[in-house]
This record gives C-alpha cells, structure tokens and sequence, in this order.
C-alpha cells in the first residue's frame, strides 16, 4: 500500500495569499478587476479566479480607461504606474512588502555607488525578463547588470559591464536558490572588486529549501506541483530532484503516471510558493487512488 504525504510546508508563500486576497475581496463587489501579468503561476489557481472575473493583461494598454489593474507580488517599474495615471485606472497595488524593501534598497544603492564620483554597478542575480526582475531594472533606470549564472558574471566582467575597479553591490531575486546566490556572490568577492552583497533571498523561500531537502529525501518518490511558468517552481523542484533522482514536475493530477510508483512505499507530494494547498490535495488523492 502505497503511502502519501502532503508537505505541511508547501502552498502559497505569504505574498502571494495577499495579493489574491485582496483580489478575491474586490470581485466579491461584483466589479471587474485586471491582473497585470499572472497574479500566480499556476494555470489551475488562474482559471479559478478567471471565473470570478479577473482577467489578465499584458499591459496596462489592455485595461479599459477608468477601470482597476491588479499589480501583482511580484511588483512593478515607475512606468507602470505613470502609464496607469495616464489611463485614469485605479490601482490595486498588491507588491510583496519583501519586494517593495528590495527595491527601496536597489535605490539607494544606486544611489551610493553614483555619489563623490564613483560609477559602480548594481548587479541583480535573477532570471533575465522576470517580471519582479523588471521591476528591480525600473528603480534605477534600467541600469544594472542582470546575472543568471557563474557564465553571465564572467562575460560582464570580461566584456567592462560590471567594472570591477569600482564598487559594485549584489541583490538577488527573492525566489533565488541561497546556494547558488552565495556561489555568485564568492565568484564576485575572487575578482577583486569592492563587493557589498545584500541577503535579498526572501526568507519563506530560504526555509523552505532547508526544509524540502529533507522532506524529499525522506521519501521514496516526490510528486512537486507548480505552473510551468515558476521560477521558484523551478529551482524547488530542482532541489528534490538533486537530494531524490525519483522526482516528477507535474501542473495538475491529469499529469501523474501510476508506473511513477511501482514497487514505492512513500511519495511526499510538495509545491511552490505559488501552487495552491488545495491543488497539492487535490494531486495526494488522485495518487493515493491509484
Ligand atoms: S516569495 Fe517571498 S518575496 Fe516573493 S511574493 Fe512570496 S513572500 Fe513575497
């Protein structure tokens, strides 16, 4: 008989249950909000709040004049928000506080390595295009250098991006792996340069990779939940699969295949920061039937 365990850990993190919270307050008035991107990466979370009437948008150029956009945890450029004042729509403004004190802290670094003279760099460790990614780059003008890995920091060494004869100072992306974020930061610290590292990574997402490892090491397969547009989604599953090869990545119960446990006693079923609790129970079920 197989057995299946729910991670306790795993569902959403805390600015993702505000944003969707607030969202869910507002469509309980009957009105019609517009989500700027996804509020979630997870196709299954969307579609339930797509029938209660929010709708996601590319732009703000897709809001009706005078309606409410959603900014989600993720955050946003200044842009945004002056390209909402020129349409006359109302803004629900659900950035993650974690993330808004990041990128007060991205200011004012660029700040500091501008003044007396200096020219250093803000380099952000994060994924290339990612919205909350994009929202950091906005704080200072798009300037900053954005690393994805060991090869990317090189290459802006290398080629004068990050000039390593002045300051420079690291932020991570919230949802960033802490191992790989301390690798980059040591790589930078090796190449001379005056390094001010900034511990970015949020704190929900940092414990739960401690705990994970050991919630997917002690079971004999790991079902991991998540969109397939999550970053966080990503790495976490990345995690169980180092400490435990048996790992699948699934979007929903539609995706398990019985031959995943044949001759198993235990599966753990876990998830990302922006997969459901009721989507995890949801997978537990469906394995435990099989
Ligand atoms: S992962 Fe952390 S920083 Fe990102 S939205 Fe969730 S609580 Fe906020």
């Amino acid at each position: 008989m197989l057995k299946v365990e729910t991670d306790p850990g795993s569902g959403f993190c805390g600015g993702v249950i505000r944003a969707i919270s607030r969202a869910e307050q507002f469509l309980d008035g009957g009105g019609k909000l517009y989500s700027l991107g996804a509020i979630v990466h997870n196709e299954a979370e969307l579609s339930r709040l797509g029938e209660r009437g929010l709708e996601t948008v590319g732009s703000v150029d897709g809001v009706p004049s005078g309606e409410s956009v959603l900014i989600r945890a993720h955050g946003e450029p200044p842009a945004t928000y002056a390209a909402a004042r020129s349409r006359n729509l109302e803004v629900i403004d659900c950035t993650c506080p974690v993330v808004l004190k990041l990128q007060s802290r991205i200011r004012d670094a660029y700040a500091r390595l501008h003044t007396d003279g200096l020219h250093g760099t803000v380099i952000i460790f994060g994924r290339v295009g990612h919205a909350e990614v994009l929202g950091l780059l906005g704080q200072v003008g798009g300037d900053a250098v954005v690393v994805e890995d060991a090869a990317m920091l090189t290459e802006a060494i290398q080629n004068g991006r990050i000039d390593i004869t002045q300051p420079v100072e690291i932020f991570s992306q919230t949802t960033k792996s802490p191992l790989e974020y301390e690798e980059i930061c040591e790589m930078l610290r090796r190449s001379g340069a005056e390094v001010k590292v900034n511990n970015t990574i949020c704190a929900q997402v940092a414990s739960r990779h401690a705990q994970l490892e050991s919630f997917a090491s002690s079971h004999d397969a790991i079902v991991f939940v998540a969109g397939k547009a999550s970053s966080n989604g990503k790495v976490l599953s990345d995690l169980c699969r180092r400490v435990n090869p048996r790992t699948y990545l699934v979007g929903g119960p539609s995706e398990i295949l019985p031959e995943w446990f044949a001759g198993l006693s235990t599966v753990g079923v876990c998830g990302a920061t922006s997969t459901p609790k009721w989507l995890l129970e949801q997978v537990a079920r469906a394995i435990a039937k099989l």
